[in-house]
């Protein structure tokens, strides 16, 4: 990439709505390329999750899968807003024109505005022993787990994990590791309206995650939709006939996946389009955005990374300060599911490639280790 002197003085105002995967990308590869932009980050959290690690937090604490915001603007040098920007298409018309947008009692002007909100959990739930992505994003599960062991004196005592994609099959897979190191002979089911495990992914990894399930004793029951719990009574409704049933559940995690408030679409270079016409200053990047050419639109950490970096680097064209960078064409290059210690499986390079057990797993970890260096300044991606 060339880079070229900005038009005018002054230095580049960006502010980034939503400090995630998409968010951070773009913030980091703007900071690296123009020492003296003004970027401010706005997110409603005091930290960045690094949620691709969620699952691990039934055996350790939450803090360690956070990073404070406070510590990356000292690393990255931006200035962290906490607190979250409500918007919807006039809104951002507005924005656009005005380049300035209200927070609080505040005024932030902006060159360009990033929005990388990512996505919200198809069902949030407000009942007690029931578990949903954002309560688990807030408080962890270790400590929620290990109270319901030392609560429970009974044997006979059921878990019951409701969403059997990826995120449900990791929570399963960790649960019963612990489980089983604390003696705890509990029942523990995967339940999930479909009849096949992780259809999206070739036949063989969902055979896999069965044949190891069955080893550790994880029941997966199929074609139940959840409908709603009061205590420990579950309603299920059978896909095929409609038919309703009970099932008792006394620890409930609702893991049913995640989807956009409101889903921007872009053009290649990652700039909002409303009919058909592009925001001049204002990008998306992330789970929240859906990009209208080449590049991938799964909602993967791989995905909205890739296209922060693009939005970053078409932001900084559209400043003058880069003449030229390669629009949005990235197509996702694996993925790969944890099964517990030492055990994963999934696919690298192409869908053909699978791979499973303790080569997936280090394969895993490099990944996460990969992002780790991003948030601490090196970054190994390419674009
Ligand atoms: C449990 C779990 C496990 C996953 N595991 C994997 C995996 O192994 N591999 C993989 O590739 N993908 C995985 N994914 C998907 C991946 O995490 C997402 O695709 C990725 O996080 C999307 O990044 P993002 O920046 O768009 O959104 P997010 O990372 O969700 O970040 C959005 C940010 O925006 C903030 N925000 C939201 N609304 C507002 C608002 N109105 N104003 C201001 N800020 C706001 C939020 O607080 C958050 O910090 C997983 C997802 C989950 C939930």
């Amino acid at each position: 990439m060339t880079i070229l002197t900005r038009k005018q003085n002054t230095p580049l105002k960006l502010i980034i709505i939503g400090g995630g995967y998409a968010g951070l990308s773009a913030l980091i590869t703007v900071r690296k390329q123009v020492p003296d932009a003004e970027i401010t980050l706005i997110d409603p959290r005091p930290y960045h999750l690094i949620i691709t690690r969620l699952h691990e937090t039934v055996h350790r604490p939450l803090d360690s899968i956070q990073i404070p915001y406070s510590v990356l603007a000292n690393r990255f040098n931006f200035s962290h807003k906490q607190g979250s920007i409500s918007f919807n298409e006039e809104q951002l018309k507005v924005w656009n024109l005005n380049k300035t947008i209200q927070f609080g009692e505040e005024s932030l002007p902006f060159d360009y505005l990033l929005i990388a909100t990512g996505a919200l959990p198809i069902q949030a739930v407000n009942e007690a022993a029931v578990y949903d992505l954002n309560a688990i994003s807030q408080q962890g599960f270790a400590s929620v787990l290990q109270h319901f062991i030392a609560t429970t004196e009974a044997h006979e005592k059921t878990i019951n994990i409701v969403g059997a994609g990826p995120t449900g099959i990791q929570f399963a897979f960790e649960i019963a590791h612990v489980l089983s190191s604390c003696h705890a002979d509990y029942q523990l089911n995967l339940i999930d309206g479909g009849d096949k495990l992780l259809t999206a992914f070739p036949a063989e990894i969902g055979d896999y995650v069965e044949k190891r399930m069955i080893e550790k004793s994880i029941s997966v029951i199929k074609n139940q939709f959840y409908q709603g719990i009061q205590a420990n009574e579950m309603v299920l409704k059978q896909r095929q006939t409609g038919e309703k049933s009970t099932q008792t559940s006394d620890l409930t995690l609702l893991l049913l996946g995640k989807k956009p408030e409101l889903l921007l679409h872009a053009n290649s270079s990652g700039q909002v389009m409303l009919n058909h016409k592009p925001l001049t200053a204002i990008f998306t990047a992330g789970d929240c955005s859906y990009y209208d050419d080449l590049g991938s639109n799964l909602m993967t950490s791989q995905s909205a990374l890739r296209k922060g970096k693009a939005a970053a680097n078409n932001i900084l064209r559209e400043a003058g300060i880069l003449c030229f960078c390669l629009p949005y064409m990235h197509q996702d290059i694996g993925y790969l599911l944890s099964l517990g210690a030492n055990d994963a499986i999934g696919w690298i390079g192409s869908k053909n490639n699978i791979i499973s057990g303790l080569p997936a797993f280090i394969a895993k970890e490099a990944i996460e280790a990969q992002y780790n260096w991003l948030l601490s300044g090196v970054d190994t991606y390419i674009v």
